[in-house]
């Protein structure tokens, strides 16, 4: 494959927070910057707008993180999940100089106690899609405009478009991919340039006297480990991350390796089990260690021309991210209701739990579909042209409710996205927007002779599985499908 070496700017996270600097702590009120799905410090706009309040105003700069899973309710994050983002926490925290404050808790509550301790003039954070996040940060917002006098500012550090920004002419939305992808983003503004990296602030120490008399401490912050976000044993995480780098600079790493490496005949390659050619970004971007702006803009600096079809292939990817999200925004009810209101009426089969196990534990004598479901357990990943086998199987073999994959896939992915997991197993189920039509049944061992010709990804992760005898017998669970879908 050609070595085109583009050079993508990694951000330097060498400016050193010297605990000395704390010597010029002002006791003046703070800004908070609140942390949530954007872990990183360069082009992160709530971030520099903290960074650039405090530059202007001399006040300093209190970072904080809360987990909040009360308010997640069922979609609090799964397993695997919570792994990484105690990786990227930790890694956060550095690059901050060890300041950044973590929490558990109810966000409202602590926001509030914070801002009104502390006399906080500015909180500022940025926007997340997930329809429990959008109405709790709704009366955040609120609550904080009505019982302190902090200005809050919510910003865009996600999104190449925001969700209402792309509709069609009459004011509707799209609820097709190519339209909404190249009639609506494509013919939006181009995403904005990534904004250059603030400089630190001064750091708030939230253990100074309260400025002025206030209720009693209800939060105080925790450690990262009181937050047990690592499994306590078996520690399955110490392998799963072995082969992970987490933090903002490993993700810009990985897109640097990627645009090199990876780009070149990535529109061919992504199919290939064995090629390993994707970006293997997407727990850094559903985490935010880097942004889509800063993907974006990498790939508009390559300009080998015989790239275009690879890179018109990979930013519709980052496309299919977006529309997800628009999904999502539109349908707040995307991870649990079908769009297409017809599948209520889908006679679903009731999951065995052994047959169950089977499926999640890579069981089922369908090599593919054992190594696929083996990668997620090892690894928190899996390649996505797996996903879809591993999901049609699921769906459509075993015929149960694509809810019970969604949430097996929510607990085991690193990349677990509500967005783009709910839109995705819809589309599989094909009850989603522009879903693969009820007929379009994975064959397991098709795909595997088709993309796994030489059985290298098969090997690697379910060498055994031919010796399983098929759960399933794939014809006439095929046929036991398509009734039940034309009964629609
Ligand atoms: C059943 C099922 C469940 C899925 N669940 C998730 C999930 O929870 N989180 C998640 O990020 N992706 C999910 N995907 C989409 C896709 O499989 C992953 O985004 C992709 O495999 C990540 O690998 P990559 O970063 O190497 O992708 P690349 O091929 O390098 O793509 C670049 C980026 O584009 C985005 N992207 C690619 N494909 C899709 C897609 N179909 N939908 C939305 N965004 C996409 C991702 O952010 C990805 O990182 C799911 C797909 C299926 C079929």
């Amino acid at each position: 494959m050609a070595n085109i070496d583009v050079a993508v700017a990694i951000p330097s996270m060498s400016q050193p927070y010297s605990k000395s600097d704390s010597l010029n702590q002002s006791s003046a009120p703070p800004i908070i910057c609140w942390f949530r799905q954007d872990l990183r410090l360069n082009d992160q706009p709530a971030w520099r707008a903290a960074c650039e309040t405090s530059l202007r105003t001399g006040q300093a700069v209190l970072p904080i993180y809360i987990l909040d899973d009360a308010a997640a309710g069922e979609w609090a994050m799964g397993a695997a999940s919570r792994v990484w983002l105690y990786h990227a926490l930790k890694k956060l925290n550095e690059s901050l100089g060890g300041n950044l404050m973590v929490f558990c808790g109810a966000a409202g509550d602590i926001l509030l106690q914070l801002a009104q301790t502390y006399a906080a003039t500015h909180v500022f954070w940025n926007r997340c899609y997930e329809p429990w996040r959008i109405a709790r940060d709704e009366k955040i917002k609120e609550n904080l405009r009505f019982q302190t006098s902090a200005k809050i500012e919510s910003l865009n550090g996600s999104l190449l478009w925001e969700p209402w920004e792309v509709k069609k002419a009459d004011g509707s939305y799209y609820k097709v991919f190519t339209a909404f992808y190249r009639r609506g983003c494509l013919a939006a503004p181009a995403p904005r340039a990534p904004l250059p990296a603030p400089k630190l602030p001064m750091f708030f120490e939230a253990t100074h006297e309260p400025p002025i008399d206030q209720k009693p401490h209800t939060y105080a912050p925790v450690k990262l480990a009181d937050l047990q976000l690592l499994p306590r044993a078996p520690r399955w995480d110490l392998a799963m991350m072995s082969i992970w780098n987490v933090g903002e600079h490993a993700a810009h790493k990985k897109l640097q390796d990627f645009i090199n490496h990876g780009l070149a005949g990535y529109r061919e390659g992504r199919n290939f089990l064995a090629l390993d050619q994707t970006s293997k970004l997407s727990p850094h971007l559903h985490f935010g260690e880097i942004s889509p702006h800063q993907i974006w803009a990498a790939l508009a600096d390559v300009t080998d021309e015989k790239l275009g079809p690879d890179l018109d292939c990979y930013q519709s990817e980052l496309g299919w991210r977006e529309f997800a999200h628009s999904l999502l925004y539109q349908f707040p009810e995307l991870p649990a209701i079908p769009l297409n209101k017809k599948f209520m009426r889908m006679e679903w089969v009731e999951p065995e739990p052994e047959m169950l196990t089977r499926w999640q534990h890579g069981e089922t004598g369908y090599p593919l579909v054992d190594a696929g479901m083996r990668e997620l357990w090892a690894t928190g990943y899996m390649h996505n042209r797996v996903r879809m086998v591993v999901a049609s199987f699921l769906v459509k073999g075993l015929r149960y409710h694509w809810r019970v994959g969604e949430d097996w896939f929510w607990d085991c992915l690193v990349d677990a996205d509500l967005a783009n997991n709910a839109a995705s197993w819809q589309w599989v189920a094909g009850c989603g927007a522009d879903a693969a039509p009820y007929f379009r049944i994975f064959n397991p061992q098709l795909q595997a002779e088709k993309f796994d010709a030489k059985n290298a990804y098969i090997n690697r992760w379910a060498p055994q599985s031919h010796k399983i005898k098929p759960m399933i017998d794939h014809a006439a669970s095929r046929d036991a499908a398509l009734t039940a879908y034309k009964k629609l």
